[in-house]
Order: structure tokens, then sequence, then C-alpha cells
């Protein structure tokens, strides 16, 4: 573990690069991250997040530029810093012909678990993935939220500080997807996280660090909360109103409101903030002195899909897409 005025971090990467030919997957990433954070990683589809992460979980040589975890290199004193991460790829396991019971054998014995300790360990990862039921089951015949646990189980088998997990929801069903958030935010209690993810909600359900990368560059890196106010709804008033006109001119003529538009699709309307105004207890006493009935009306955080979109659009990511 590095430790330099009193700081401990558990990942570092600096100016991390990979090429592939002409291709520059992953384009100086630097960053550090502390014990105990569980850090998203987003950005679009291809923007370099599983090239990522598999030069930190030490599957792939950078270009340049270097990664440690716990203070290991990972391309220097590898064995050592994979001994410090699991590491949950995209997709399903391989060996699909395997059980899980063989699998996780196989693995703690890759892990260098011997003993008592062993069979302690992959107990408790069969009883916190719930594999009870399909130890004897071949990989490649479970359901897709099966394989999934499955995989987490061998990358949480020797106990690791650090979880390095790639789209560990992805193609799961909502229940799934529910119950693999929830065990990574147990996870969360004493480890730390990367997880890497294309859908915004996860950032809220498990994050409480956002690094958004787009071609192969990091855009933005801020807390959930923080990557909100950057959104024009942040702060914004929206509602439901049966006579939705009143509602407009009533809200129109607040003077901390900039502008105020009604969603063709759901007919919701929003009144926007001046920037760094608070709107919501004008709204309301206007709405109510022009006599406009309101069935609901809520103050808006800030939508991080628009946040994404504004962010990464501007990268030329469809361009090479
Ligand atoms: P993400 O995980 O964000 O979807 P990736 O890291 O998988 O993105 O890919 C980043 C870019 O690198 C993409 O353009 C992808 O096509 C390219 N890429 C990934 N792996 C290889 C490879 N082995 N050879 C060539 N190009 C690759």
């Amino acid at each position: 573990m590095q430790s330099t005025s009193g700081d401990i971090t558990m990942i570092e990467t600096r100016q991390l690069t990979k090429r592939y030919g002409d291709l520059t997957a992953v384009d100086g990433i630097s960053f550090k991250l502390e014990p105990g954070r569980v850090l998203g990683f987003l950005g679009p589809n291809g923007a370099g997040k599983s090239t990522t992460m598999k030069m930190i979980a030490g599957f792939l040589a950078p270009t340049s530029g270097s990664a440690s975890v716990c203070g290991h290199d990972v391309v220097d004193d590898a064995i050592a810093a994979k001994r410090m991460l699991g590491y949950l790829p995209e997709g399903a396991p391989s060996y699909g012909e395997m059980t899980p019971l063989r699998f996780l054998d196989f693995v703690a014995d890759v892990r260098g678990l011997s003993g008592a300790k062993r069979a302690q360990r992959i107990d408790d990862v069969i009883e916190r993935l719930h594999l009870n039921g399909v130890l004897e089951q071949p990989i490649e015949t479970l359901s897709k939220g099966f394989k999934r646990r499955v995989g987490l189980a061998q990358a949480i088998v020797h106990d690791p500080q650090v979880l390095i997990l790639d789209e560990p929801t992805d193609g799961l069903d909502p229940n799934q997807k529910h119950e693999v958030r929830a065990l990574i935010n147990r996870l969360a209690a004493d480890k730390t996280i990367i997880v890497s993810t294309h859908i915004l909600e996860e950032v809220h359900a498990v994050c409480s660090r956002a690094i958004i990368i787009a071609r192969g560059r990091v855009l933005a890196d801020a807390t959930p909360a923080e990557l909100e106010t950057r959104s024009r709804y942040h702060q914004a008033v929206s509602l439901t109103a049966a006579n939705m006109s009143a509602a407009k001119e009533a809200l129109s003529k607040v003077a901390d409101v900039a502008a105020v538009e009604i969603d063709p699709q759901d007919h919701r309307i929003t009144a926007f903030p001046k920037p760094g105004r608070q709107i919501f207890i004008a709204v309301n006493q206007a709405l109510q002195a022009q006599g406009v009935a309101v069935s609901e009306m809520q103050l808006e955080s800030g939508r991080l899909d628009e946040v994404f979109r504004t962010i990464t659009q501007g990268s030329g990511q469809e361009a090479r897409a």
C-alpha cells in the first residue's frame, strides 16, 4: 500500500495508454482511488472502459503509462498486484463446461488458497452469491443471472481488497440488476471497487464517484451529486397541472424563472431557475396566487442522462463508432 502524507491509494493510473495500430483506445488516463470508494467508470460503447480495466487487472499490457494496485505496479510487480484484486471480465465466465463448484475449486487453487481457509472461502462465496442450487450444473447451461453470480464469486473467492467489475449488470433483468447492485453495496463496506457501466441509474445506486470517459480520455471526474449540478434541470421545478397554459403563464411571471417548458411526451411543465437561484417557494406561491391546481410538483436534483450526453457528445465519439 502506498502512503504519502497519510493518504492511502488503492488504485493509481498514470497516463495509462493503449494503442491498437492507429487507434488510441485509452489515451493517457490518470486517477487515484482511495480505500472504501466505489468508482463508476462511465462512457459510451467503445470509450475505452474495458481496455482500461483489463490493464489495471494485469490482463493487458499498457502501450505506455502505468497502473498500480495497493502500491504494486501491475507490470513490474504483477503477482503482488494481482493478489490484491479480483476481476470480473465482461460477459460470462470461461470454462463453461465446468460446474460452479469445480470452477471455484480451480480458481481457489490458482489463488493459492489451501486447507481450512480454502474450504471456508469457497463456502463463503457460495453462500453470498446464493449458488447452492446450481453447484453441480455446467456453467454454460446456467441463466445469465447465475453465470454473472459465478463470475462474481470467482472474483471475490480470495477476499481481495480491490474489485474491478466490468459491466456487472449488463444483460441482466431488472431483478437481477437489483440483486447485483445490492451485492456491490455490501462488498463496498470493506473493499475498493471500480465498476464500469453505461447505465446511469447504476451511478446513483452504487457509486460514490464517477469518471466519465469517451475516446479513451477522462472528460469528468466528480461525485454523482456534483455531476447533477451541471444539469440544466438542477434546482428546476417540474409539475403537472390540469390547466397547462394557466400554469405556464403563472410560472413565467416568477422573477427568478429563466424559462418554462412543456414536455411534449408526458406534458410535465418545468420551470428552470436563473443561475444560482432557488425557485421552489416562489413557484408554489405564484401557482396558489393564480389559483392554478397542481396534481404533483417536485424539485429536480438534476438529470445525469442529460449531463452524460452533453459531456460525451462534444467528444466526437460517434464519428469513430
Ligand atoms: P468500452 O469498454 O468502453 O466499450 P473498449 O475498451 O472495449 O470500450 O474498446 C475501446 C476501443 O478499442 C474500441 O474502439 C474497440 O473497438 C477497440 N479495441 C478494443 N480491443 C481491441 C483489440 N483487441 N484490437 C483492436 N481494437 C480493440
